[in-house]
């Protein structure tokens, strides 16, 4: 996840105001007020999010705080697979062909998510849920990792493209009637859009929207510079930064499996399930950071990257025009850095 660097000091930049003493023309009455920054922090979507704009001030704190608030329950309430009443469990649960009508957010996320898994040979694909609760990183949890015989049952009722989606009806379809989708890997970057939208809907273009470590970057910060985001190192040692991206206007995410997964018997599985093989993904990626307008499609072809591996996810990331950086473990156990020739024009240091 990209971590956001705190600035410790706010903008030293005053700003004077000329009263409305200039009507009367009498006299000039100068005022200082110094820009505010509105900083919101709470939990939502079972991680942690904030939401800072710069620019806002006390006055906007309450529409700030209900718009994003609402925005961020209202995706949990439809996409969250902890929540039996969520849109995506009743679906999970509609254990038939028959095709299934969804919210036009939930619809919007799906279509997406397909859209993607094509673009990645099948990298992507959120129809891995079963895989993933089998692995032991699902709602239920499991203490021995699944044996081959465990797996084939779930392998046959995994795979996009058992699911088909129908634009006009608005509808998602199983080929098989016990497929389940889980959005684990899409639906924070959606979230994050959203409620980025509903801030320029109350009229702020600079805002950093932040949901477990998936980033939107609108306009600049209160320095009125670009936004310096940290992506962390991908390692266990500590929360240390390998490098600073300056953004703006842009949503950026990472994937990794260097803070989530599991140890069984010595041996470390990640929460990243590689669809293809139906185990954690076996990747020298240790993370995988993705600039996009789109925070949402820049959360899952993060996962993606990290499930493909140094040599595909490079050339997926350049065939998709995407600006990402790769960090690779190297057979010494270093950490080398992999850019594509978008995101080496984009961030040029
Ligand atoms: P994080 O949740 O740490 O931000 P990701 O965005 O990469 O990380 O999402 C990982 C989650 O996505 C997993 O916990 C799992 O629920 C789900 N998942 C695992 N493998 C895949 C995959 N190949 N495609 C889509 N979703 C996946
Ligand atoms: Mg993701």
């Amino acid at each position: 996840m990209a971590s956001v660097l705190q600035r410790a000091t706010r903008s030293k930049l005053t700003v004077t105001v000329l009263a409305s003493a200039l009507a009367s023309g009498s006299s000039c009455a100068l005022e200082e007020s110094r820009p505010e920054t509105v900083r919101l922090t709470g939990s939502a979507m079972g991680t942690a999010y904030s939401v800072t704009v710069p620019g806002a001030s006390a006055i906007d704190e309450p529409a700030i705080a209900l718009a994003a608030r609402q925005e961020l329950q209202r995706v949990d309430a439809l996409m969250s697979t902890y929540r039996e009443d969520s849109e995506l469990s009743l679906f999970n649960r509609h254990v038939s062909s028959d095709p299934f009508p969804l919210s036009e957010a939930t619809y919007t996320v799906l279509a997406s998510a397909q859209e993607i898994s094509n673009q990645t040979g099948g990298a992507f694909d959120v129809t891995v849920g079963p895989l993933v609760n089998a692995w032991g990183f699902g709602p239920a949890g499991i203490a021995e990792p699944p044996s081959e015989a465990e797996l084939d049952p779930l392998r046959t009722r995994t795979g996009w493209s058992k699911l088909t989606l129908n634009d006009a009806e608005r509808t998602a379809s199983k080929a098989v009637p016990d497929l389940r989708c889980d959005l684990s890997a899409i639906a924070k970057g959606f979230a994050v859009d959203r409620v980025a939208s509903a801030l320029e809907g109350l009229g702020f273009t600079d805002y950093l929207v932040e949901v477990g470590g998936e980033v939107r970057a609108g306009g600049l910060n209160a320095e009125g510079e670009p936004w310096r985001l940290g992506v962390e190192r991908p390692d266990e040692s500590g929360r240390t930064v390998q490098r600073i991206l300056q953004v703006s206007g842009t949503g950026v995410a990472t994937s990794g499996d260097y803070r989530q997964f599991r140890e069984v018997g010595g041996e470390r599985f990640s929460h990243v399930i590689d669809p293809r093989t139906g185990r954690p993904a076996d990747s020298r990626v240790a993370s995988a950071t993705v600039l996009d307008p789109s925070a949402m499609r820049a959360d899952a072809f993060a996962t993606a990257l990290v499930v493909l591996g140094e040599a595909e996810a490079l050339e997926v990331a350049e065939h998709a025009n995407l600006a990402a950086l790769l960090i690779v473990r190297d057979d010494q156990g270093g950490l080398r850095e992999v850019p594509t020739s978008l995101f080496r024009a984009r961030i040029n240091h």
